[in-house]
This record gives structure tokens, sequence and C-alpha cells, in this order.
């Protein structure tokens, strides 16, 4: 434990997937690490209140909504009876058991892990606050890994239980009859999707002209039209302007395309993240923020106060587990004396809504928008032996390609495990693979990767499955 002499030769601040990859490389690599967390565990937002719980509701989500598509197989499930305690406690246990694996090799490692808060006492010196009092922490390199807080609209909101943010929204207290989600981004459509199968009535509201702005529209119109017949509604080009609390739920002002007054049970605020850069005493040092309150940063991370670095949600988008651990693991080699750099050609990203919405690097609205000549191909899944097999022929697999160089440089797909099916066009754009590469790539059958070799037979007009002949 950390006392008034102790000193460290690399402090990390914040035990996420961007603290907990770059202490545990760092230990790898030699260093004399120190990570310090307010939880009992490492894991951060992603494990014990993002990525991982989140990801156990939606398999839950799957399994119900599965179980009403049998009907059409002729298999007849009953109505699920929804054990809310047991489903809470076996998502806790999720979440022990990957927070308690990370513990263990923390301490496999020989990492000093200190459970509080971190401020600083000046430039090189951490005061850290636990349950047991104040301990003093000398560093000669720090990782800022703090991440990122939900964003919420205070000018709007009652302070009532009634309103959910994503920490609370995942606790499932209990299930609303009637939801309103305000944002269709991530957050908004995965939980409304987790919700709407456990029983709730379910409306979103977006600001925008659609759902998952970023995502090309062809991607996210596949989503939309499943949501339509799974909640009550989507409402787009709207926006929330009051809430007040009444007896019975919020009631909520909306203008815009939906006019009006509705109350609902619930409202859950799902409207992006904030970066936690307000880390006391980071004026006394040399880091700066920019104008939207991220750290600033280089391309190895290290900020304005080249003793001190920093990684993942906060300094910036995308706000992505993977992306935060790529940079830490940056970090941890460059504080190691490696000449490294965070240059992805890109990072991936999954909804994990159902169907599965993903894709990395040029998006087909980037192309247009930069003017920049693409070709896209596209192999519907009605095409697909297995997407048919599942049941799940609405899905699509999507390349976008150089017609010069015939260079695959990025991708979408939209359908049941999307978000796994990407990994393969991730390392395509980050080898430079041209269309032939996956064209001549064997893959298994049947499956629905096979919708990734065919969408590079798409290319050349000579996909198996559709009769789709190249323009003469
Ligand atoms: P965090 O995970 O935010 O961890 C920061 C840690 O630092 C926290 O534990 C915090 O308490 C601690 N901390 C802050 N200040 C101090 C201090 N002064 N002293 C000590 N400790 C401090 N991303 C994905 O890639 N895939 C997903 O499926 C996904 N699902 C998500 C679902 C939800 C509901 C949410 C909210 C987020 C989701 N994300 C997902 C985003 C992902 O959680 C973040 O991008 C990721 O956690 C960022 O990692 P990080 O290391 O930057 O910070
Ligand atoms: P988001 O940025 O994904 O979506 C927010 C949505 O809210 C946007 O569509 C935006 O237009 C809308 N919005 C903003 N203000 C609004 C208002 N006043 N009224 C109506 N709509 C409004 O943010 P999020 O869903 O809160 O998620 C935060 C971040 O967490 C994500 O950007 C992502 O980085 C991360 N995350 C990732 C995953 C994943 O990887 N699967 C899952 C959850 C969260």
């Amino acid at each position: 434990m950390a006392n008034e002499a102790e000193s460290t030769q690399l402090a990390i601040i914040g035990g996420g997937p961007g603290g907990y990859a770059a202490a545990f490389l760092a230990a790898d690599l030699g260093l004399e690490v120190t990570l310090i967390d307010g939880e009992p565990n490492p894991g951060g937002v992603c494990l014990y209140r993002g990525c991982i719980p989140s990801k156990a509701l939606l398999h839950v989500a799957k399994v119900i909504s599965e179980s009403k598509e049998a009907g059409a197989w002729g298999i007849h499930f009953s109505e699920p009876e929804i054990e809310l305690d047991k489903l809470r406690s076996w998502k806790e246990q999720v979440v022990r058991k990957l927070t308690g694996g990370l513990g263990q090799l923390s301490r496999q490692r020989k990492i000093n892990y200190i459970q509080g808060q971190a401020g600083f006492k000046d430039a090189r010196t951490l005061e850290i606050k636990k349950q047991e009092g104040k301990a003093q922490l000398r560093f000669q390199n720090a990782i800022l890994a703090t991440g990122s807080y939900p964003a919420s609209l205070p000018h709007l909101s009652p302070d009532s239980p009634r309103l959910l943010d994503s920490t609370s929204a995942l606790e499932i207290q209990d299930i609303p009859k009637t939801l309103l989600v305000i944002g269709a981004g991530y957050i908004g459509l995965e939980m409304a999707t987790v919700y709407a199968s456990l029983g709730s009535q379910v409306t979103v509201v977006e600001m925008t002209e659609g759902l998952l702005p970023g995502a090309d529209r062809d991607l996210a119109s596949v989503l939309g039209k499943r949501l339509e017949g799974v909640l009550h509604s989507l409402l787009f080009k709207t926006k929330v302007t009051h809430m007040e609390e009444e007896a019975k739920g919020i009631r909520v002002h909306l203008e815009g395309a939906e006019e009006g007054k509705h109350l609902f049970e619930k409202v859950l605020v799902a409207v992006g993240r904030k970066p936690n850069s307000a880390i006391p005493g980071l004026e006394r040092t040399q880091v700066e923020l920019n104008d939207k309150g991220f750290i600033q940063v280089n391309a190895q991370r290290q900020t304005t106060d080249s003793a001190i670095f920093a990684i993942g949600d906060v300094v910036g988008e995308p706000m992505l587990a993977h992306k935060a651990s790529h940079e830490g693991r940056i970090a941890a080699e460059v504080v190691a004396g490696r000449r490294v750099f965070f240059e992805p050609r890109t990072i991936p990203a999954v909804v994990f809504t159902d169907p599965e919405v993903a894709w990395c690097g040029l998006t087909e609205t980037e192309a247009k928008a930069e003017g920049q000549a693409i070709q896209v191909a596209r192999f519907p899944w009605a095409a697909s032996g297995r997407a048919v097999t599942l049941d799940r022929t609405d899905g699509l697999t999507k390349l976008i390609i150089d017609p010069e160089t015939e260079r695959i440089l990025g991708a979408g797909i939209v359908g049941p495990g999307a978000g796994e099916l990407i990994a393969e066009l991730v390392l395509a754009v980050e080898m430079a693979a041209v269309a032939s590469d996956i064209k001549l790539s064997i893959h298994p059958h049947p499956t629905l990767s096979e919708t990734v070799m065919e969408a590079a037979e798409v290319f050349f007009g000579q996909s198996t499955h559709l009769y789709r002949p190249a323009k003469k």
C-alpha cells in the first residue's frame, strides 16, 4: 500500500479497459506499476456498468425474442416468466466473474492495485483517498484513464427516481409498463431492445433524422424496420423540451415532427457521454483540455505534460472499450521506451441490437461527403443459405472498395452476429487487402461469413448465389 514515502515508476488512474490494458502490458514489459480505481477490482465502466452487463441482458433479450419467433417454425413456448431477482443476480455474477478475474491477473503481474480516488498534489505526486485514509504516491510517469460519465439534460429534467441513465437502467429495478428512451444511439437502442423484450412498451425519441447517426442509412434502415415490430414507436426529428414528474410517471413535452405531452412510467436519457477530465488537482500539471473537455494528447497519447499520458474515453471519440485498450497498450509501450504510435486504420463500431449493426473503415456516407470515388459491393442475406436456416434474411453485407486499386476501404454488416463478422474486414482494412484476397479465401459453409466472400464476388460480378453480372 502506498504511504507518505512511496513512489512508483508508472501510476495509472482508472481501471477500465484502457487503464487495466495499459497496466498489464506495462507490467509485462518490466515496469513497476500502480493502478488506482474506486472499485475493488479493475473493470471500469465497461465491466461494471457498460459493455458487459448490457451484453448479458441483450443475450436474455435474444433468447426471449427467438422463443417468440419459434412459433413460425412450429415450436410454441408459453409467455416467459421473468424472475427479476434471478436475472439481476445472474448479470451481477457475470460482472463479478470477469472483474474478479482481472483482479487475479493484476495480482499475478504484481501490480500494486489501490482502491481509491486519485488527484494531483503536485505535477509528479498523487494524493489518493482510500476508505482507510489518504496516501501519497510519487510517479515517474502517469497514465490518465478516467473514462466518461453519462450526459444528462439538467435544464429539462426533474430530480426523480423515474429518470434513468445507463447505470440505473442496467440495474433493472423493475420493468416499467411504459418507457421513453431519449436518444437513438448505441445505449438508447441497446437498452430499448432489452426493456422491450422484458415487456415494456418502449418509445424512442431522437432529435436527428434517423437512428444511429454515423452508420450508413442502408444498414440503419434494416435495424429500423425490425425495431418497428419491437418498439411502440420510434420518433425522429423530435426533441424533448420539458419533463415534469407526476404521481404516475413523467410528463414529457415533445416538439418537432411529433408534438404533444405524453406520460411515461420511466424515462431513460441516453444522449451521449462526457469525459471524466475534472481530475482533482489536474491544474497543478501542464495537462491541457480541448474545448469539449477531452484531454489533449499526441499520437503517442502523451499529454502536454511530457510525463503524463492519457487514453480512452477521456481523450475523445469514439468512446469504445477496444479503442481505449489499444491506446492503453500504446501508451504503456511508449512509457517503456518503445517508439510506437496510435495509428489504427480503423476502429470498428458494433451496436449489439437485434439485428446487430457493425461497420469499419470508410463508410459510404463519408465517401460521398468527401467526394471520394468508391464502388459498393452489396450481398443481401436473402441469398445466404445460412441466413435462411436462421430465418434471418433481412441482413446485408457490403464492402466499400477503391475502384482503381480494388482495395477494401471499409465495410458494413447488419444482421445477427454482425459484430463477430466485422473482425475479418477490420483485418482486411488494416492489411490493405484487395477484393480478390477475400474472394479467393475459402470461407466455411454454411456460415454467415460466406456473405463477406460473396460480397467480394459481387464486386467482380461473379457471386455464386446472386446473379448480378458486372456492368460492361
Ligand atoms: P472507463 O471504463 O470509463 O473507466 C474509467 C475508470 O476510472 C472508472 O472505473 C472510474 O471510476 C475510474 N476513475 C475516474 N476518475 C478516477 C479518479 N480520480 N481516481 C480513481 N479512479 C477514477 N464500448 C464498447 O466498445 N462495446 C460495448 O459494447 C459498449 N457498451 C457500453 C454500454 C454502456 C451501457 C456504456 C455506458 C458504455 C458502453 N461502452 C461500450 C463504452 C465503454 O464502456 C467505454 O468506451 C470504456 O469503458 C472506456 O474505457 P476507459 O478505460 O476509457 O474508461
Ligand atoms: P450516442 O452518441 O451513441 O447517441 C446519442 C443519441 O442521442 C444520438 O443519436 C443523438 O442524436 C441523440 N440525442 C442527443 N441529444 C438529444 C436530445 N436532446 N433529444 C433527442 N435525442 C438526442 O450516445 P449514447 O447512446 O449515450 O452512448 C454513449 C457512448 O457510449 C456511445 O457513443 C459509444 O461510444 C458508447 N457505447 C458503445 C456501445 C457499443 O459499442 N455497442 C454501447 C453503448 C455505448
